[in-house]
Formats: C-alpha cells, sequence, structure tokens
C-alpha cells in the first residue's frame, strides 16, 4: 500500500521555498490538507512577502490538492499560535508538523553580534518550541501525532562562522529527545531530519557539481515518512543528501572505570586517556547507562 496522508492536516513552516516546499507540495500529492506557513523574506530573516506561500498554495491547488497560507514568523510565539489555529480553523484538527523555518546570521564567532545569535536561535530553537507547544494539546488530545524537527550537520560536526546555527540546531535534537518520552503514551513521534540540498542557503557554499544532485525532492521522502503513521520510531535523527539517508546517533566509549570509593587523580585520567577515547567498544548512547551498573556490580558497588 502507498503511503498516503487523506484526511490528515499539515502544517509545514517555511514552506514558501527550498525545502519546506518540497515537503509540502509531497505531502499534499498524497492527500495531505496543508498549511503553507511562510512570511517571504531574505536568507537572514529580514523582509517578508506574502506571495512566497501563497504561491505554494496555488501550486498544490493547481494539482489538485488543498492547502491554506499562513505568515506568521515562528519566532513569534503569538503568531506561531496563529500558525496551528489556521489548521484547526479550516480543517478542524492537525496531525503533522514540520518544524523547517530557518535562517542564517553567518559570522565567525569573534565579529558575531549577540543579536545575530539571538536572532538565529529565535528561528531555529523557539520557532520550533512556539509551534510544537501549540500543536502539542491538540495532538495529546486526539492521541495521535508526527512531529519533525530540523537539524544540521553544523551542529553534529560544526561549520566555522555558524556558532549560532550550529548551536539551535543541536539543541532541536535535545528537545526531542525528552519530548519522545513525554508524547510515547499519546502516540506523537518526534524525529529530526538533517538534510543537505541546493537551496538559496546553500547554493553558493557547495561545488556546483555536486550540488545539482542535492535536490530538495531527495530530502522529502525521508520527511513524509517520519510524518506518516507508518514511521514507528522516536527521536531518530535521519541525514538525507542527494539520494542518500543515513541515521545519526550519537556514540560512548566503553571508557575506563575507576573504583569510585577511591580519589581519582589527574594523572590518572590523563594516563588512561587512550583507553577512554578508544571507540572499538563504542556503543549508541543510552545502552551504557547499563554498562555502568554492569561494571559498578562487579565491582561489588552496587547489588
Ligand atoms: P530556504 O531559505 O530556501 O527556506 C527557508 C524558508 O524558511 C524560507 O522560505 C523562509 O522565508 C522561511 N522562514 C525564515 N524565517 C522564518 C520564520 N521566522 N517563520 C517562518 N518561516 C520562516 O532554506 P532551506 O535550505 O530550504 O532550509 C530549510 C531548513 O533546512 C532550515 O531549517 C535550514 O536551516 C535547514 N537545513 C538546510 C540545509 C540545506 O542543505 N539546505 C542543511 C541543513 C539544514
Amino acid at each position: 500500500m502507498p503511503i498516503r496522508y487523506d484526511n490528515r492536516v499539515a502544517i509545514v513552516t517555511g514552506a514558501g521555498a527550498g525545502l519546506g516546499r518540497s515537503h509540502a507540495l509531497l505531502l499534499a500529492s498524497r492527500g495531505a490538507k496543508v498549511v503553507v506557513n511562510d512570511p517571504g523574506g531574505s536568507v537572514d530573516g529580514t523582509g517578508g512577502a506574502n506571495a512566497v506561500a501563497d504561491t505554494v498554495v496555488a501550486e498544490i491547488r493547481a494539482a489538485g490538492g488543498e492547502a491554506v497560507a499562513s505568515y506568521g514568523s515562528v519566532s513569534d510565539e503569538k503568531a506561531a499560535d496563529a500558525i496551528i489555529q489556521t489548521a484547526m480553523d479550516t480543517w478542524g484538527r492537525l496531525d503533522i508538523l514540520v518544524n523547517n523555518a530557518g535562517i542564517l546570521r553567518d559570522k565567525s564567532f569573534n565579529k558575531m553580534e549577540n543579536e545575530d545569535f539571538r536572532v538565529v536561535v529565535d528561528v531555529h530553537l523557539m520557532g520550533t518550541v512556539y509551534c510544537t507547544k501549540a500543536a502539542w494539546p491538540i495532538m495529546r488530545a486526539a492521541k495521535y501525532g508526527r512531529i519533525v524537527v530540523t537539524t544540521s550537520g553544523s551542529g553534529t560536526v560544526g561549520n566555522f562562522g555558524q556558532a549560532n546555527y550550529g548551536a539551535a540546531k543541536m539543541a532541536v535534537n535535545g528537545f526531542i529527545n525528552v519530548l519522545r518520552h513525554e508524547g510515547q503514551s499519546y502516540n506523537i513521534k518526534l524525529n529530526a531530519i538533517s538534510p543537505s540540498a541546493r537551496t538559496r542557503m546553500t547554493e553558493d557554499l557547495i561545488n556546483p557539481e555536486v550540488l545539482e544532485y542535492m535536490k530538495p525532492e531527495l530530502v522529502s521522502p525521508a520527511v513524509a515518512w517520519m510524518c506518516s503513521e507508518q514511521c514507528d520510531v522516536s527521536g531518530e535523527i535521519i541525514a538525507a543528501n542527494a539520494g542518500a539517508y543515513s541515521v545519526v546517533k550519537y556514540f560512548q566509549t566503553e571508557g575506563a572505570q575507576f573504583d569510585p570509593v577511591n580519589e581519582v587523580t589527574v594523572d590518572m585520567f590523563a594516563e588512561a586517556w587512550p583507553q577512554i577515547s578508544d571507540f572499538t567498544d563504542a556503543a549508541p548512547m543510552g545502552r551504557s547507562r547499563g554498562r555502568l551498573e554492569a561494571r559498578l556490580r562487579a565491582m561489588g558497588r552496587i547489588k
């Protein structure tokens, strides 16, 4: 059975261009009713134009789908509430929220004003928080929800000149790590997309020969799966780039275990560093707590 979203209502923030537009078109083409949110504006978040969202709404309708525009900024708490309310007022339900809206204010940290940091955090982190906060009671009451956040390799591995962006993009991963527990009994699943795609954000930064293959439409199937009923995972980060899909995890080394009743000196730590940083027996984070307990038990420190 092909995956479809009939009778489902979706909101895609920042859906007027780039990846958000592609996500919205795919969801709508498979039956979702879509709120196309976008205030317009430039990559640094200044300016605005309703035509940006209106154009995508027109594209969806021309293809026989259902869509409505919303022009609020996710970084304004009241506007974020209104974005969610648009879905409720128009179709009376909300099943899917794709937190995609984003801006850049790149500068080396030395030259970056705190304001440039704050504005980027406000859109990427607080925008995701405000929209999710407004959607949460609706999804809890329905005992159903699919939420996607948009992270970036700039957070997981870092990128020169993006301290603000990398910090904000990493923060949304922590956000879903917690909410996946709180949403579990309500069938609310939250996952992250870590995309790489040719958009106005990246077109000047990547080798043009490679960029040709980095189509936004090759990121959207992963997002659409995370938005589907069939999605049975929560708290995952899925990377998507030019038709390649993979899962991103945090790993922890087996490390060194000293007896915690004794003092550990800085010299002992230094001597053990090769063992502490040896990834031979590293495991995804989460399982390591059990391993710690096993080690303490083996030492006779716990029962
Ligand atoms: P884009 O600039 O083409 O699209 C971003 C959209 O978000 C724009 O249409 C913009 O108007 C909208 N937007 C900006 N501020 C907003 C706000 N306050 N409220 C609502 N909408 C707002 O860029 P893109 O590459 O399509 O980026 C989409 C998302 O993917 C962003 O979160 C970006 O950080 C992330 N991302 C992109 C890449 C990539 O390779 N393109 C890599 C990693 C992460």
